[in-house]
């Protein structure tokens, strides 16, 4: 019978590799803790409206890529395509922007977008995001701005291009967008069937559009930040001083709006230049907790997709191998072996045995290519004797030792002993 082939868009993750997710997972943590963000865990699946409301109804998310679903009660649920609107969901549901503020959360979830598969670009993937609620101060920008630089530094990648832009509030947008309006109807003609429907509604949507006519009539439309009122210029002005102040260099770029209705003023991008992918990505949404249902409140946030940043991190650093692989030869051997492995264990030791019948050499070949540091073989010989000899992998040097003496046994295996010759 043929074999059933996972769905396209998606990824395994094989146990050769998953060390290197719980790598990227772990500096996540890290980075995290050193500014205060708390980790945050939320369903998979939402109602729909909270991603229609909360993404917003003109976006390509939500015209084209959700993953909805009728339940079984007849209720629209769709698999979450970002995390903003969950957190922020998360956040009123349990009273958190009553507490204390700033609210500094993060995340690391798989996200769903009926996206066309190709390189750096699934229908399952995963995010890592953080998010501050509560704060209006430039500082908050550039902080979450720097927070997304240092997760890549503290990852080992260099040399990301990072874009920022302001697109403003609903207030100095209103002008922009009848501008916008104005411009594209006069090429109405050239726009994709998609971006015709958005004229109307959300003229801003037309210029993250994808397709290669409208990418090349977006050049020359009017830029939003000729239209930036008074207090959007001075809140760009400073963000850029904050983000000069700590040495983050950046790329102004006028065309950059995101593809997520909520957005107001900051946005940015941090761009993989040889790729043209951008590996993370955010801005300030002073709109959106009060759209889904909150007190008006400010937040701002990053995405960073976790696929797009594994051929950019240099080093993984290593798998966790066996601390000691114990080779038995014969059935009571081979209990001995069980026993002492299972000991050990308990230990905080990583120790493996036999489990296939196999001969010592093929037992040593298994050890081999587990990268054990110890190993022992346990023979007639040890089992009367009760000792056998620890062998130490990297430097070839043997210790004798009572393998039923597991508090000894240990403190081998954890180099509190020292082995010489
Ligand atoms: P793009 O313009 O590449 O479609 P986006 O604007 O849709 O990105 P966001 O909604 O900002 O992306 O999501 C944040 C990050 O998630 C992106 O910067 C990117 O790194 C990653 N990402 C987005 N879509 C995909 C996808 N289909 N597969 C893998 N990663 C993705
Ligand atoms: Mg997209």
């Amino acid at each position: 019978m043929a074999i059933i082939k996972a769905p396209r868009g998606t990824n395994d993750v094989l146990p050769q590799d998953s060390y290197k997710w719980r790598y990227i997972e772990s500096v996540a943590d890290k980075t995290a803790e050193t500014a205060g963000y708390k980790e945050i865990r939320f369903p998979t699946f939402e109602e729909t409206e909270l991603f229609t409301r909360g993404v917003g109804d003109t976006t390509d998310i939500v015209q084209k890529e959700m993953y909805t679903f009728e339940d079984k009660g007849g209720r629209s649920m769709t698999l979450r395509p970002e995390g903003t609107a969950s957190a922020v969901r998360l956040s009123l549901e349990n009273g958190l922007l009553g507490g204390t503020l700033p609210l500094k959360l993060y995340y690391k979830i798989n996200v769903f977008r009926y996206d066309k598969p190709q390189a750096g670009r699934y229908r399952e993937f995963n995010q890592i995001g953080m998010e501050l609620y509560g704060a209006t101060s430039p500082f908050s920008d550039a902080e979450l701005i720097s927070l997304a630089k240092l997760f890549l530094e503290n990852l080992g990648i260099e040399g990301t291009l990072l874009k920022i832009n302001s697109i403003g509030c609903p207030k100095c947008r209103a002008e922009y967008q009848n501008a916008l309006r104005e411009y594209f109807t006069a090429h109405l003609n050239e726009l994709c069937d998609t971006c015709k429907g958005r004229l109307q509604r959300n003229p801003m949507r037309i210029l993250d559009c994808k397709s290669p006519q409208d990418i090349a009539l977006a050049k020359n439309a009017p830029k939003i930040t000729d239209y930036l009122c008074e207090e959007c210029r001075e809140h760009y002005s400073a963000v850029k001083t904050a983000l000069d102040s700590v040495g983050i260099s950046y790329e102004e770029d006028s065309g950059l709006v995101r593809g997520l209705d909520y957005y107001t003023k900051t946005v940015f991008e941090f761009i993989d230049t040889n790729s043209g992918l951008a590996v993370a990505a955010g801005g300030r949404y002073d709109g959106l907790i009060e759209e889904l249902g909150g007190k008006p409140t400010p937040g701002i946030g990053f995405a960073c997709g976790v696929e797009r940043l594994f051929p950019l991190i240099p080093d993984f650093g290593k798998d966790t191998a066996p601390d000691i692989y114990i080779a038995s030869m014969g059935p009571a051997a081979a209990k001995a072996a069980f026993e002492t492995a299972a000991a050990l264990r308990k230990n905080g030791i990583k120790a493996e045995t036999d489990l296939m019948s196999r001969s010592v050499k093929a037992q040593m070949k298994y050890a081999d290519k587990t990268g054990a540091r110890f190993t022992a073989v346990i023979g007639d010989e040890e089992l009367e004797k009760g000792a056998a000899d620890i062998r130490d992998m990297e430097s070839g040097e043997t210790v004798k030792a009572d393998f039923r003496n597991i508090p000894e046994l240990t403190a081998i295996l954890k180099n509190e002993i020292h082995i010489c010759d």
